[in-house]
């Protein structure tokens, strides 16, 4: 019989990596309470809903990505594509609006797309969200940027690049649409055949296809900045010169969309160059008219989703791994047929007195029992012998050094926790 795999597009994330997360979602963790979010728990599935409504029936996660089954109580159930529609939702549910605005929440964990996998792109990947829902104001807007840029700083990546975009909003958007509309339609021909179809639908997504035909034309199409309303034009005035304030340089892309009606003004990606071609470490922005397509009042909202996966390949294609993969501070070994139980009594007592402690209970000699110790990366190496053992006592070998001293049993975790702690210090 054939052994069984993951399926196509999802992954292990063995012991070498998965550090690599926690150290990721730990700073995660910092960044949010600096910034003052909230950690927010949220459902892996929605209803179906949820999503077609609030993501948008013309976006291709919902026309072709999602993970979507009818339950057996008979609902169309979503497997998760994002986290923005499901915060909005929990937001409204649970009336944070009545609260004092805005509400700033952030959440993690895996999310679901059915696309064709590759390097930096998976079925089954985590992203990093943070949302402020509540305020219109373009200050939310440079604040979310910030503390995405404050993450990446804090977890050691380097050369990012910041695309900015407006996409207006109902009031000029359609406007703008029309002057696409009519810049495209003398040149459909020449467009391929997704954006054909988006013609009619949802011209502004034309912007967005990467098909070098495509961008050939969208390079000349007029530009969105030249459509935007006042209100729209002075908040992305405001937004640009509050980043340039705090020193985040962008650069104005004016095919960065987002093309929806509940997607407003500001429109941001984050770009690292390691990732090849799926080369986008966050994407952001604001979505004033969420909360309506899903059934609830008007609040406004921006924020950002971060992918984890390509924050790692990033943070590995850049040297940037902080710090290193925690390490086992003391191996205890059993040098006597009879000590077996000693060393594990031992390892138990340390691990209580705040050591991390480990041994072998495969019944390996001493050599290679010591030859584990440094591969474990262990400080000390505690080795209870037969003399040991007839004395209730212990010898600590000190693995850098080759020291080693013997102990009475009942002192060594004093011992050791003054040594270890001298030495983080
Ligand atoms: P989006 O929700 O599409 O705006 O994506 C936000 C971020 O999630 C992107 O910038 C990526 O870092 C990450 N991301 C999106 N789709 C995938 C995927 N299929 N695999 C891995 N990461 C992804």
């Amino acid at each position: 019989m054939e052994s069984i795999k993951a399926p196509r597009g999802t992954r292990d994330i063995l012991g070498d990596e998965s550090w690599k997360w926690a150290r990721v979602l730990e700073v995660s963790r910092g960044v949010a309470a600096d910034f003052g979010y909230r950690e927010v728990m949220l459902p892996i599935f929605e209803h179906t809903e949820l999503f077609s409504r609030g993501i948008g029936d013309t976006t291709d996660v919902v026309e072709k990505e999602m993970y979507t089954f009818t339950d057996k109580g008979g609902r169309s159930i979503t497997l998760r594509p994002e986290l923005t529609a499901s915060m909005m939702r929990s937001y409204l549910e649970h009336d944070m609006n009545r609260a004092a605005q805005p509400a700033k929440l952030w959440s993690w964990g895996p999310m679901f797309r059915y696309e064709r996998p590759q390097k930096g792109r998976y079925r089954q990947f985590s992203q990093i969200d943070f949302e402020t829902l509540g305020s219109p104001s373009p200050l939310a807007d440079v604040e979310t940027i910030d503390a995405s840029m404050e993450l990446f700083r804090r977890l050691g990546l380097s050369n990012l690049q910041v695309l900015i975009n407006s996409v207006g909003c109902p009031e000029c958007r359609p406007v703008y649409r029309e002057t696409l509309k009519k810049f495209f339609s003398d040149r459909i021909n020449d467009l391929c055949e997704t954006c054909q179809g988006r013609f009619e639908r949802n011209p502004l997504r034309i912007l967005d296809c990467k098909k070098p035909g495509c961008r050939d034309l969208t390079g000349l199409a007029p530009s969105v900045t030249d459509s935007l309303c006042g209100e729209c034009g002075a908040h992305f005035d405001a937004v640009t010169s509050g980043l340039s304030r705090i020193g985040v340089s962008v650069s104005v892309d004016n095919r960065l969309v987002r093309g929806l009606d509940y997607y407003t003004k500001t429109a941001y990606e984050i770009l690292a160059g390691e990732l090849g071609s799926q080369n986008a470490v966050c994407g952001g922005g604001r979505y004033d008219n969420l909360a309506e397509a899903i059934g609830g009042p008007h609040v406004p909202g921006v924020g950002f989703a971060s992918g984890i996966d390509r924050i790692i390949i990033t943070m590995e294609g850049q040297g940037a791994c902080v710090g290193d993969e925690p390490k086992t501070d003391i191996f205890v070994i059993a040098a006597a047929p009879d000590a077996e139980i000693d060393a594990a009594a031992l390892a138990h007592e340390l691990r209580a007195s705040g050591l991390s402690a480990d041994m072998d209970f495969m019944g390996r000699s001493l050599k290679a029992r010591m030859k584990q110790a440094s591969q474990c990366g262990a400080l000390y190496a505690c080795i209870i012998g037969p003399d040991e053992k007839s004395s209730g006592s212990v010898a600590i070998k000190d693995m850098r050094s080759g020291e080693q001293e013997t102990l009475p049993m009942s002192s060594a975790a004093a011992r050791l926790s003054l040594a270890i702690g001298e030495r983080a210090r």
